[in-house]
């Protein structure tokens, strides 16, 4: 830190991304990212759309935003773009928490929710899960803070149904409630159509899991105009620009080919199961997950121990050293080929522990 460091920031704690090694040789199952590269046919069409890269960007992208709210039955004026959903979600920290609305979100969640929160300096209020990892809705009446779910939670993977979130918003109606849904696409129902009846909704996606552009920097939140004019706020006292046109058109061609992206998301489903089976053979204690992650535990070795042991051998997966979860590993899917890697490796650990 240089002495030049404003003193609000000196004690900044930031998030500790998950390993992006620049050698790509090994099996990388540590950021649940989509093991399947945008398809040809969205990658065809991108090229054959990006706006000249000498011009900025096309302001509010219209276009993407028509194809979003037409996928869930909303309009462009019920999306707003973000530079992955992360900002989103820093944006909602902003526009919605201050010191006497704080925010409330699952102590066992996104890692990101509570730097957000030290960074805006707004008081946060981390709610227990259950005991068996789920969130329990009722936890969430009537905090009078903004509320923030990933849903599928994050790292758990456990899935609250619509029935459960419209019980939160309806006991909350003074408060936005936000549904982080960047995994939801893998087994999960969306909260999409209570968009409608609620105005205190706001559900957030991304393009870095289901439509394979992670590294294209693309997400979305979806809500009541109103609320989306307030994050256009903000975006524009920001960085209007945030979307740039390489990846505004590479999200077009992805919409251009949605049959890739549900059969790549049916093609990881079917892996989880598989891996799922596999992990319990070996002893496995495996959340039931509707994420493209599973999140696990072992009694014969300590999730640190298996995460090093693992990362030695050239499989990267995710520990967090955390009270009440550092026994668990949080394991991406991958193809088929990768979980098999990751299984006879973890057969192999196991065996010369024993
Ligand atoms: N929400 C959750 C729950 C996540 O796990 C992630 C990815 N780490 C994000 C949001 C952010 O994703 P992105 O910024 O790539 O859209």
């Amino acid at each position: 830190m240089s002495r030049f460091l404003s003193s609000k920031y000196a004690s900044l704690v930031p998030y500790t991304p998950g390993e992006q090694p620049k050698i790509l040789n090994v099996t990388k199952l540590n950021t649940n990212e989509c093991p399947f590269p945008p398809s040809e046919k969205a990658l065809a069409w991108a090229a054959a759309h990006t706006r000249p890269l000498n011009l900025y960007p096309e302001l509010l992208c219209g276009d993407l935003r028509a194809k979003l709210g037409a996928l869930y039955g909303l309009g462009a004026e019920n999306i707003v773009l973000g530079n992955g959903s992360d900002e989103l979600l820093y944006f909602v920290f902003l526009a919605y928490c201050d010191a006497q609305h704080g925010a409330a979100f699952p102590s066992i969640s996104y890692g990101f929710y509570p730097v957000y929160a030290a960074f805006t300096g707004i008081p946060c209020l981390e709610v227990p899960l259950r005991e068996d990892f789920s969130v329990a809705p009722e936890d969430y009446f009537g905090l009078g803070r903004t509320i923030v779910i990933a849903n599928p939670n994050a790292p758990t993977g456990i899935c609250l149904t619509p029935a459960e979130v419209e019980t939160i918003l309806q006991k909350n109606p003074d408060s936005v409630v936000v549904i982080d849904e960047a995994y939801i696409d893998f087994g999960g129902e969306t909260c999409m159509p209570l968009i409608g009846k609620y105005d205190n909704l706001l559900v957030i996606q991304t393009f870095s899991k289901s439509r394979s552009m992670a590294g294209a920097r693309l997400g979305f939140a979806a809500g009541n105009p109103a609320l989306i004019a307030d994050l256009n706020a903000v975006i524009f006292s920001i960085n209007p620009y945030n979307i740039n046109s390489m990846t505004l058109a590479l999200g077009l061609g992805v919409l251009e080919d949605e049959e890739t992206t549900r059969k790549n998301c049916r093609t990881i489903m079917d892996n989880r199961a598989y891996t799922v089976a596999e992990l319990k053979k070996l002893g496995f204690t495996v959340l039931p997950s509707c994420a493209n992650f599973v999140f696990a535990a072992s009694d014969r070795i300590g999730g640190k121990e298996l995460y090093l042991q693992l990362k030695e051998r050239g499989v990267l997966i995710r520990h967090f050293d955390k009270d009440g979860i550092s026994n668990f590993n949080r394991i991406t899917i991958g193809t088929r080929e990768q979980m098999d890697i990751l299984l006879q490796n973890i057969r192999e650990i196991l065996e010369e522990g024993v």
